[in-house]
């Protein structure tokens, strides 16, 4: 249920509909945007309650939610939200790009290519530390000792950093270096992850689980904006299905619907969603016309020799001729490609 005030209540008028729910038990959650401030009533409603909050004064109306996820809809908030990574915006109205390895391997490795990113108009840098692997036998990531090199290949590049975090019992040892907490497909209905992992106030890459719906995956994003962080950004990495010519099926339909069914920013990730680097750069493009705010990629110095996900991974040459053409295509939309130097967006292939 979601109380919608006069667009000219007071701070006292909001007040008192906060108490009354307070008294009746229930949890809120107060969105003051540009046009209106709205109250989204959280907990087990029951329909006299409309009639009851509907007297109090200064509401306008009070609007029973048609979706199972309240806090991430369009219907509880009409504006699209912006995350704000390292002074810049991701969403509203601009295209972003996150790019690096899958995994950080060695000081040269993240260093190079955090340069190689950044000098193709990259905003912030990937790479894990963490890595969830299907094999317990595979390359798990350097841990913390990654984390400390994304950190210096920060300070190098002043990119902000994106890594994922697998357990929440390595939160705060992550959210110090991270700038971006990735929740991982593999985790994302890990429920317990999801209530702790907006609470360092960082925001939150949370990708689509391969077996998920959209609901399953915008109720997930739910538990993180119950717990009070709406710097959520939404990333679409592919689903399986019955096709095993490419790794996952990249689920285009899920970006424009994902962004009329919500008011966050969305992401593709076509590393993941195709798993063959030949497909990266269509599948970007292809995401970045259908309406996604930005991008995620891999990228290697030498794909070959890359310990995880080598198959999928840019080398230096190939990001840079995808960023020339995504740029082209990111004005042709009329969403340019934000870059790191001076936000303005770089021209031609
Ligand atoms: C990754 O980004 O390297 C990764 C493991 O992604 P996903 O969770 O989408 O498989
Ligand atoms: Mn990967």
């Amino acid at each position: 249920m979601i109380v919608v005030m006069n667009s000219n209540c007071t701070d006292k008028e909001v007040e008192g509909v906060l108490e009354r729910l307070r008294e009746l038990n229930f949890r809120s959650h107060l969105s003051r945007g540009t046009e209106r401030t709205v109250i989204g009533v959280l907990g087990e409603v029951y329909p006299e309650l409309q009639d009851e909050l509907e007297v109090l004064s200064g509401v306008a109306e009070v609007v029973r939610v048609s979706k199972p996820y309240k806090l991430v809809g369009r219907e509880f908030k009409k504006e699209d939200t912006l995350v704000r990574v390292g002074g810049l915006p991701i969403g509203g109205g601009q295209t972003m790009v996150m790019a690096g390895p899958c995994s950080v391997e060695s000081e040269e490795q993240i260093m190079s290519t955090a340069f190689a990113v950044k000098g193709g108009g990259a905003t912030v840098l990937r790479g894990g530390a963490f890595k969830p692997r299907t094999s317990p036998h595979a390359f798990r990531g350097l841990g913390i000792d990654g984390l400390k090199m994304l950190d210096q290949a920060k300070a190098a590049t002043g990119l902000p950093v994106i890594t994922e975090i697998m357990d929440v019992r390595d939160l705060d040892i992550v959210a110090q270096y991270a700038d971006i907490l990735q929740v991982g497909a593999r985790n994302m209905q890990n429920f317990s992850l999801l209530d702790e992992v907006g609470k360092p106030g960082k925001p939150v890459l949370l990708k689509r689980g391969m077996s998920n719906t959209i609901q399953e995956w915008l109720l997930a994003a739910e538990y993180i904006l119950a717990q009070g962080n709406n710097q959520v950004i939404l990333c679409e990495r592919g689903v399986r299905t019955f096709e095993p010519a490419t790794r996952f099926t990249f689920d285009v339909n899920a970006i424009p619907l994902v962004k009329r069914l919500s008011h966050l920013p969305v992401v593709g990730d076509p590393s993941h969603g195709t798993g063959k680097w030949y497909l990266v750069e269509p599948v970007a493009l292809a995401s970045v016309a259908a309406g996604a705010d930005g991008l995620l990629i891999e990228v290697h110095p030498s794909p070959d020799h890359a310990l995880s996900d080598g198959a999928q991974s840019l080398t230096f040459e190939n990001f840079n001729k995808l960023m020339g053409r995504l740029s082209l295509i990111a004005e042709a939309v009329g969403r340019p490609l934000l870059t790191a130097d001076n936000q303005r967006s770089p021209v031609g292939a």
